[in-house]
């Protein structure tokens, strides 16, 4: 789950991590008295996206009178007029940084960034220090001050260290798997501050935390949700709507993507892109076919790939309930089923057996995703 900024800056907080005064304004509000007399403003929308600056989104002013002003050059740049806005304390900044921890999915471990500048692109910039936080061992300040290098003067290098020792912690105690600070301000008083949060939890360590907490991220998901993105959310599995011409059903993101980009390697483009709501993927074959069916009925649409990939359940089982499934109602689109499945499943019946009954029926299967894929690729040229 992606954190708007504000939300992002409630859990930094909670932390101890300082960030500047504020309060959240909802769509019409007026500036509240506790702002009127702040030395100077910043006026941001709360959205789930980044890149804000640039599109005119944050907005800097000194005088409480000019609010209004403010508001009004901002509004017209939103999608939807009912956005939050956070009004900030203006800081005086000395200088601004970049901050990060992120998981480092190949070498399986955390990874600290820091940059002597914020702003954007800051992963390919030469002046990154990438810092490896080892499991089990806690990241000292020493350990990060060596791995600064000569980016920073000595004295900030020092304080930066001390700072940015606390992060990985923070971002392990809240199951995070990106904290991001850009810009970290150090203001012309000495002091380091979060100007800004990027931050996004890791949705299968959910469970883990309180589900009333941030109210402004999981309201501006739900509202950025498709109706069809909604109904699969009920039903008890994840889906993202992409723009494409085949609806893809699968189950776990890894298979997901492999299918994307097989589909994608064929010179088509999938509609859509299933996940699992929870670790281990539920039983929610007819419900993922159900939304496929709607998502199929578009004329846009040429086809549907349903790829099946069982460890344990019975390969019999669920053959059975596909075929059960088609025969109750017509699908709009031709149905391209791939299916594999590891030892446990096929007691009953192989991945053969399975294509055998599946081709009988008039229902294109294969065993191998490539040749599915381009079977598909096929149909859909016609
Ligand atoms: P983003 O563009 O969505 O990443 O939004 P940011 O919160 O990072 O704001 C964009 C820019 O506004 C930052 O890079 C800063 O240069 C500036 N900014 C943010 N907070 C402050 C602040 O408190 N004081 C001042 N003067 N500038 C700020
Ligand atoms: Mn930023």
């Amino acid at each position: 789950m992606r954190l708007a900024e504000c939300d992002g800056k409630a859990l930094l907080r909670r932390h101890g991590i300082a960030v500047p005064r504020s309060v959240l304004l909802q769509a019409g509000q007026g500036l509240p008295d506790e702002a009127a007399h702040w030395p100077g403003f910043l006026l941001k929308a709360q959205l789930l996206e980044g890149g804000r600056g640039k599109r005119g989104l944050v907005r800097r002013f000194d005088r409480a009178g000019d609010f209004r002003d403010a508001r009004r050059l901002i509004v017209p740049g939103l999608d939807d007029a009912d956005t939050p806005l956070l009004l900030e304390e203006a800081v005086a900044i000395e200088r601004e940084i970049f901050a990060a921890v992120r998981v480092d999915g190949s070498a399986q471990r955390l990874e600290l960034l820091l940059a002597p500048e914020g702003g954007e692109n800051i992963e390919a910039s030469a002046k990154l220090a990438r810092i490896p936080i080892e499991p089990g061992a806690p990241a000292t300040p020493e350990k990060i001050f060596a791995g600064l290098g000569k980016l920073f003067p000595a004295d900030l290098a020092a304080r930066l260290a001390r700072y940015a020792a606390r992060l990985p912690e923070i971002t392990r105690q809240e199951d995070l798997e990106l904290l991001e600070i850009n810009p970290l301000v150090l203001t012309r008083d000495g002091n380091l501050i979060a100007c800004d949060a990027k931050i996004v939890r890791d949705d299968a360590a959910d469970f883990r935390h309180d589900s009333e907490e941030f109210v402004v991220s999981r309201t501006l998901a739900a509202r950025a949700m498709t109706k069809l993105e909604r109904e699969a959310q009920a039903l008890g599995f994840q889906l993202v709507e992409t723009d494409g011409d085949v609806v893809l059903v699968t189950s776990g993101a890894g298979l997901g993507m492999m299918m994307m980009d097989l589909i994608g390697d064929r010179g088509m483009r999938a509609a859509s892109f299933m996940d699992n709501l929870r670790g281990a993927p539920d039983e929610t074959m007819t419900e993922r076919l159900k939304i496929a069916r709607a998502l199929a009925a578009r004329p846009h649409i040429k086809a549907i790939i349903f790829q099946t990939t069982l460890a344990s359940r019975s390969l019999a089982e669920r053959v059975e309930a596909l075929i059960g499934w088609l025969a109750a109602e017509p699908l709009p689109k031709p149905l391209f089923v791939g299916i594999a499945a590891g030892h446990a499943a096929t007691r009953k019946m192989t991945a053969e057996q399975a294509v055998e009954k599946l081709q009988a029926l008039g229902i294109s299967a294969f065993t191998d995703p490539v040749a599915l894929v381009k079977a598909a690729a096929k149909a859909v040229r016609q």
